[in-house]
């Protein structure tokens, strides 16, 4: 078979890990029956399967992932973390299903007990707010561990939007999906590259990239803001006709939460527009078309 699997690595000073993963990720890709490239996103080795890339300065994992993707040659792309977390075994379990005829298959983690209490359960409250906040289903505990196919890639290569929330943008696209579980290990050495400020600046993006809920919520804001201020204009004129009222509390109390509501109000319209502005500048494709069909029922790739 003449195919070709690529599998991209974003290194981020993972001089401990990289020969081990090397080593395994290798012997996985040549017991199977696929020509492979490696491609390393920041590392130098004389392997004719390996392929570096270097960036000028750390510009971040996604960013690391887009430009593996972009440059992947072969007719599967496997993304994979460095430090061994997912096991490269995994891969041929990914590559079983691309034979399948799935186009992106996710490397689903079944268990991550190696993962801090903290990770764990961040990580879950995190994509349970994302998915109740997303048009899209974003699937759980699914990093970056995972095979797209060549007319996927070519999909995304396209895409014009610079700041990437991956995760989000492939779970978009739609195409053929299909999920392969595995036990995270822990990390084969070295400190983890992701910490809490890096963690909470991609938990952003994703939100901020796949909703614009958050903005929408001003309105309803203004609206609450505004409904407690009319009940409060009728508990203060009943006071007021009772004689129970301090002089002048009662139109400062209406005057604050009513103004207060109309500002919120205005600032919810203008979101929507920011909101309408923000997704044409992401410019995302309306449609993808998967395949085309003529009379005769062929495939058109
Ligand atoms: N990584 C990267 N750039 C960064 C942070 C991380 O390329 O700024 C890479 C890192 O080398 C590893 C992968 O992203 O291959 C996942 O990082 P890590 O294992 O440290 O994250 P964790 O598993 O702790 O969430
Ligand atoms: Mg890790």
């Amino acid at each position: 078979m003449n195919n070709k699997i690529s599998v991209v690595v974003p290194m981020y000073n993972e001089e401990e890990v990289a020969n081990e993963f090397y080593t395994r990720t290798s012997n996985v890709l040549k017991n199977l029956p696929f020509d492979y490239e490696i491609i390393i996103l920041n590392l130098v080795n004389n392997d004719e399967h390996i392929k570096a890339i270097n960036f000028s300065r750390n510009f971040g994992h996604q960013a690391a992932i887009t430009a593996g993707i972009e440059n992947a040659t072969g007719d599967a792309i496997i993304t994979i973390d460095a430090d061994l977390q997912d096991p490269p075994e995994v891969i041929s379990d990914l590559v079983a299903k691309w034979c399948e005829g799935f186009d992106i298959v996710y490397a689903k983690r079944k268990s991550r007990k190696t993962d801090t209490f903290f990770k764990r359960f961040t990580a879950e409250m995190y994509y349970k707010i994302l998915n109740k906040l997303s048009d899209i289903k974003i699937p759980e505990n699914v990093g970056d561990f995972r095979l797209i196919s060549k007319r996927v890639q070519e999909v995304f290569i396209k895409l014009p939007e610079k700041d990437r929330y991956i995760r989000g943008i492939f779970a978009w696209m739609g195409f053929k999906q299909a999920i392969v579980e595995f036990d995270r290990a822990p990390r084969f050495a070295g400190k983890t590259k992701y910490p809490l400020k890096k963690m909470i600046k991609l938990a952003l993006s994703g939100i901020v990239g796949f909703s614009t809920k958050p903005l929408r919520l001003i309105f309803k804001l203004g609206l609450a803001t505004t409904f407690i201020s009319f009940i409060l204009m009728i508990y203060a004129i009943i006071i007021k006709i009772l004689g129970f009222s301090t002089h002048g509390w009662s139109s400062l109390m209406v005057a604050i939460t009513f103004i207060g509501g109309v500002q919120l109000i205005s600032l919810g319209i203008v979101a929507e527009y920011i909101a309408k502005i923000y997704g044409e500048t992401k410019a995302r494709p309306v449609y993808i078309i998967m395949d085309k069909y003529s009379n005769s029922l062929t495939t058109q790739k």
